[in-house]
Order: structure tokens, then C-alpha cells, then sequence
């Protein structure tokens, strides 16, 4: 079993909405470790860099407004299979298939305003640490 790193993000909503003690409970509860965190507002660039992915579809503009409407907590969850576990404990971003117990499904009604992002396999970790961490490159090649 793989100790991996994670990026996490507490979107506005969930900031706005005073939830970022309830959402890290969620991962250390399960045993994973908070490695790096900071509460910033972004710039549209690094938004733009991190959904690059998602240029061009029907949500993206929407998605990097709602990014730029307030704080953001950004950080580095750690633990055994950290990438998959995290997501499962956010839940599907459709917000009818977000099951209760998952963040999304506890707090979260809107396919946008769903108050978590977390990368979803290793080349994101790497990428989104890059963006978000430039400084800590280091915490995924220990
Ligand atoms: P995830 O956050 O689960 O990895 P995606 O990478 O597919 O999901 O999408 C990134 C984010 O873009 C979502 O978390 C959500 O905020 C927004 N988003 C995705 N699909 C839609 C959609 N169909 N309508 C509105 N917003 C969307
Ligand atoms: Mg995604």
C-alpha cells in the first residue's frame, strides 16, 4: 500500500460557508495528515492552469468565476491511498449521486458550488502541487 500525497481544495462556498474545520475532520478522522495548507484568494490564471482540462466546456467560465468569488483553503492531504479515499470521501459531483456521509452529499446541492476539489490520480498530484505549491515540490518526490 502507497503512502501518497493529495491537493485538496476548500472551494468559496465552502470557506463562505465556515466549513473548513468540518471537511479536514473528514480526512483526519480516516487517518490521513494535513501537510501543507494556506487560505489565499487565487488569480484567474492559476485557476485557468489548474481546470485547463476543462477549457472549452459549457461549465468552465462559470467554474472560474465561482473560484474568484472569494478565499479558497488549498492543501496537501497525506496517507495510504490517499488520491482514491479522498475522493470517495467528497462524493460524486452530480449532486444526486453524492451519497450522505460523503462531503457533497452532506453540504453540497449544486454540480458547481460543491465545496471540494481533489486530484484524481498521480501525473494531477504532481501537476497541481506545481501550481499550488511551487515552493514545496519536494513533498512528492520523498
Ligand atoms: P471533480 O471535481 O469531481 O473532479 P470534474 O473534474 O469533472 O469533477 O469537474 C471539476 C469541477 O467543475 C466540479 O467539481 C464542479 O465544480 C465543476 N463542474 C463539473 N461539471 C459540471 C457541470 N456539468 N455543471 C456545472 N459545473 C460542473
Ligand atoms: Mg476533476
Amino acid at each position: 500500500m502507497a503512502i501518497e500525497q493529495t491537493l485538496v481544495i476548500i472551494k468559496p462556498d465552502g470557506v463562505k460557508r465556515g466549513l473548513i474545520g468540518q471537511v479536514i475532520t473528514r480526512y483526519e478522522q480516516k487517518g490521513f495528515h494535513i501537510i501543507a495548507g494556506k487560505l489565499m484568494m487565487a488569480e484567474r490564471e492559476t485557476i485557468e492552469e489548474h481546470y485547463i482540462e476543462h477549457k472549452g466546456k459549457p461549465f468552465y467560465e462559470d467554474l472560474v468565476n465561482y473560484f474568484l468569488e472569494g478565499v479558497i483553503f488549498v492543501m496537501v492531504v497525506e496517507g495510504e491511498n490517499a488520491i482514491e479515499l479522498v475522493r470517495r470521501i467528497h462524493g460524486n459531483k452530480d449532486p444526486k449521486e453524492a451519497l450522505p456521509g460523503t462531503i457533497r452529499g452532506d453540504f453540497s446541492n449544486s454540480t458547481t458550488r460543491n465545496i471540494v476539489h481533489a486530484s484524481d490520480c498521480k501525473d494531477s498530484v504532481k501537476r497541481e502541487i506545481e501550481i499550488w505549491f511551487p515552493q514545496l515540490e519536494y513533498i512528492y518526490k520523498k
